[in-house]
């Protein structure tokens, strides 16, 4: 963060963008007293997008409109360096991902959005069923970001992924003992299991690419082992299973990876502790693979500036914005060219399933059907 505190402050200043927590309520936000501080200013701001000039045609200025659920301080920071580089401002409206597509579905034709930004493959795949997106053309993206890193028909493309794997006290459990996640749904873990709860979307999602591997049946076999294996009723987010596991509450937890590294930089020194203390698993790597999500951006189809989201998803999806958003964020990349920060590549390569990501948004409504069925709070 440091090299970028100086650009970050002076985004800050000039766009008044708060620093909300990440992916909605998922807490993911690196220092936790920034979201409380700007909250005020947040309600004022959220909405520039809509109040401004928006278009672009008013004043000849060159912007591109952003409605975004991935609130990162790493992304306000990239907006920064677009514009900065190709002098298009960037507005930026932020919400919920599925009152952001209604909000697009609402507005029709004379919607100012441009850009459409959120975590989730289903999710991504939801607005593209609700029809509002449009095929991104550009050789540059397509030669950056892999295809099954892409919406099929290219209406969205990855920014970053993210592995949901099991972290385990280093005191307590040898990573032998690990192998998958069938395993921890066994008699095993009895009472040992941490996991968030059954509303959190993460969960839905890993559930709902079992379904897709392996069925309904195997799938709900697994949701009522998990279930019964708890350490205790799903409480908080899934920094707050790694917290648990180091409290001694349970010895392992289902969690994404992005959080493990996020505490290893995080101002409370109680993060870093906990970041020490719990071990990193890639599961099912001899088997099914370990579950990989993906967060995107999907290009609008009334989109009035559509250049100028070509040429921002082309930034984002760049080398050097790839870097810098691992760097920060400790998301995987999609770009194969970007760096890895020290911490995510002494994990190595692992096996990810092989899985449309539309499927978790197909499969999203039986997921959660089974969970409320097993009692997976
Ligand atoms: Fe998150």
């Amino acid at each position: 963060m440091r090299k970028f505190k100086v650009i970050t402050l002076l985004l800050t200043a000039v766009l008044s963008i708060g620093l909300l927590a990440a992916c909605g309520s998922s807490g993911a936000s690196n220092t936790g007293k920034t979201n409380a501080d700007t909250s005020a200013a947040n309600d004022k701001t959220k909405d520039n997008a809509s109040k401004e000039n928006t278009s672009g045609q008013a004043s000849g200025e060159q912007v591109v409109n952003v409605y975004t659920a991935r609130n990162y301080d790493v992304d306000k920071v990239l907006f920064g360096q677009f514009t900065e580089k190709t002098g298009i401002k960037v507005n930026v409206v932020e919400g919920k991902a599925e009152e952001l597509i209604e909000r697009i579905k609402r507005e029709g034709e004379s919607t100012p959005a441009d850009l459409f930004i959120t975590v989730d493959g289903g999710v991504l795949n939801n607005a593209k069923l609700a029809g509002v997106l449009q095929p991104v053309q550009s050789d540059v993206i397509d030669a950056q970001v892999p295809m099954d890193l892409r919406d099929t028909g290219n209406e969205w493309i990855g920014l970053s992924t993210r592995a949901r794997i099991i972290a385990y006290a280093k005191d307590r459990v040898k990573p032998e003992q690990l192998s998958t996640y069938e395993d921890l749904a066994t008699e095993k873990w009895k009472g040992k299991v941490l996991v968030r709860s059954s509303t959190n979307l993460y969960n839905q999602s890993l559930l709902a690419s079992f379904i897709a591997i392996d069925g309904e049946q195997k799938a709900e076999q697994w949701a009522q082992g998990i279930a019964n294996n708890l350490a205790r009723d799903p409480d908080g987010g899934d920094r707050d299973q790694a917290k648990a596991i180091v409290a001694g509450t349970g010895d392992v937890a289902i969690m994404n990876t992005y959080y493990v590294g996020q505490m290893t930089v995080s101002d409370d020194p109680e993060e870093v502790k906990v970041s020490e203390q719990i071990g990193v698993f890639f599961p099912n790597q001899e088997t099914t693979g370990t579950h990989r999500n993906i967060s995107g951006a999907g290009l609008i189809k009334y989109s009035k500036n559509k250049d100028n989201a070509v040429k921002l998803i082309e930034f984002l999806t760049g080398k050097e914005a790839q870097t810098l958003m691992s760097a920060e964020n400790f998301e995987f990349p999609v770009n194969g060219e970007a760096a890895l920060p020290e911490l995510l590549a002494s994990w190595g390569t692992f096996k990810t399933q092989d899985l449309d990501f539309a499927k978790l948004g197909e499969y999203n409504k039986t997921a959660v059907e089974i969970m409320n069925k097993v009692g997976w709070k």
